[in-house]
């Protein structure tokens, strides 16, 4: 079976969530496709000294609610059509969460674990330079995505500021906390995931302590989001990287899995539990499910295995529309990508403020702020689905796209 092109699912949700609002044809038409597409080809010097040459993209979906935001990432499948999906979810992901932004995504297709330290730095400085035209703190900030990190950004970081002869802090989110970074940025996409799987639960009269997880990924957002449902009592029977799992049903002790994964770098070996593959611990006996690594990791074929209750979508896009028809038809409470995973984004904007008025927060009100935003969008989205019977997936692309739209109507078409 080819792989599902996620461009395709990203207009399928759309188009199936305007059918639930009255919006102007006219406005439809133009907010099913990116604003602007950059695509760059551009040399990168390798440390045999050869010049081998990278292709790259940044999308703008919608300007507006405001700057463009959202990731940059770094997959050796990275296309053009992908990019443009993420970044059209980017656009309702900030309107769901109600955050000044419209949507925008980069990407460069190259395999980040094959290229050395010095090969990175040229490739992600080469491509902050072929972006430039793009990006600025008031135009479009960049953030990490899949296989990007503080380490680029700051990278971008400085290849702009050289270039205007001033420290820019606020044109990339996501950077070190020793260059304008924010505290709670790290875990940030995570702790949006644990804040939206807890009012998740409470729907289903569940408390995180009575909860057994599963998660998909051990990266950004999945490292983060076992460690923060553990604090929470939940217990996290499974994890995962892109190598494979360890199960263990008495729950894993994630400190110490984090230890081992800091000095390994995989899960593989982890001596507290068995060892299973990735499609194992998605069909796991738990009561939720949270994928927090690429998309397309649920589909047609292994939904009808899925036994959790709760799918926390940490990732974007985890699921294709067939295994969302049916998990929805099995009575899964799906909390969808553009609501559960939008706490990184979030963050990221209180980064952006905070280096505009180069005045930082502290990290008990930056994850205080952040529960609340996530507690009250998880609710406005609720009462989109109970008001007008959807899904939450249709119910928050619903709420995204209306509240974009309403900018578009009051902002009028120019000239
Ligand atoms: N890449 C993240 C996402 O998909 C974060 C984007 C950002 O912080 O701008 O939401």
């Amino acid at each position: 079976m080819m792989a599902e092109n996620i461009y395709e699912t990203a207009l399928q949700q759309f188009d199936q969530a305007v059918q639930h609002l009255d919006i102007n044809p006219g406005i439809v038409k133009y907010l099913r496709v990116p604003k602007r597409e950059l695509c760059v080809n551009f040399p990168v010097e390798m440390d045999d000294d050869s010049v081998q040459v990278f292709t790259g993209y940044r999308v703008h979906h919608s300007t507006a609610l405001g700057p463009t935001k959202g990731g940059i990432r770094y997959h050796p499948g990275t296309t053009l059509d992908e990019i443009r999906a993420l970044a059209m979810w980017m656009t309702w992901k900030c309107a769901v969460v109600g955050i000044p932004y419209g949507g925008a995504k980069g990407g460069v297709i190259c395999d980040p674990k094959t290229l050395s330290l010095r090969e990175l730095e040229n490739l992600t400085r080469r491509y902050a330079t072929e972006i430039s035209v793009l990006m600025s703190p008031q135009g479009d900030i960049p953030a990490p995505d899949v296989g990007t990190g503080e380490r680029e950004m700051a990278w971008i970081m400085d290849t702009y500021s050289m270039h205007h002869g001033f420290s820019v802090p606020a044109v990339v989110t996501g950077k070190p906390l020793a260059i304008g970074g924010s505290q709670g940025r790290a875990e940030a996409t995570g702790r949006g995931v644990v804040v939206t799987t807890i009012e998740a639960l409470k729907r289903r009269n569940l408390a995180m302590e009575d909860t057994r997880i599963a998660v998909q990924g051990f990266g950004k957002v999945g490292a983060p989001a076992a460690y923060l449902a553990q604090e929470h009592g939940a217990t996290v029977i499974a994890i995962s990287d892109v190598d494979g799992g360890i199960y263990n049903a008495r729950g894993l002790d994630i400190p110490d899995v984090r230890a081992h994964f800091a000095t390994h770098r995989t899960l593989t070996g982890y001596p507290k539990g068995e060892s299973i593959a990735n499609a194992e611990l998605l069909e796991l006996d738990c009561d939720v499910l949270m994928p927090c690594a690429m998309e397309n990791q649920i589909t047609a074929e292994n939904a009808p295995r899925i036994k959790a209750r709760i799918i926390a979508e940490g990732a974007n896009g985890p699921l294709t529309p067939d295994a969302d028809a049916l998990l929805l038809k099995k009575g899964v409470f799906i909390i969808p990508d553009i609501l559960c995973n939008a706490g990184g984004v979030t963050v990221s904007y209180f980064e952006w403020v905070q280096d505009l008025q180069s005045f930082f927060w502290g990290e008990d009100e930056i994850n205080e702020r952040l529960r609340r935003i996530m507690v009250r969008s998880f609710n406005q989205v609720m009462l989109v689905a109970q008001e007008k019977k959807l899904d939450m997936r249709t119910a928050a692309q619903v709420l995204g796209i209306q509240r974009v739209a309403e900018a578009m109507q009051w902002r009028g078409i120019y000239p």
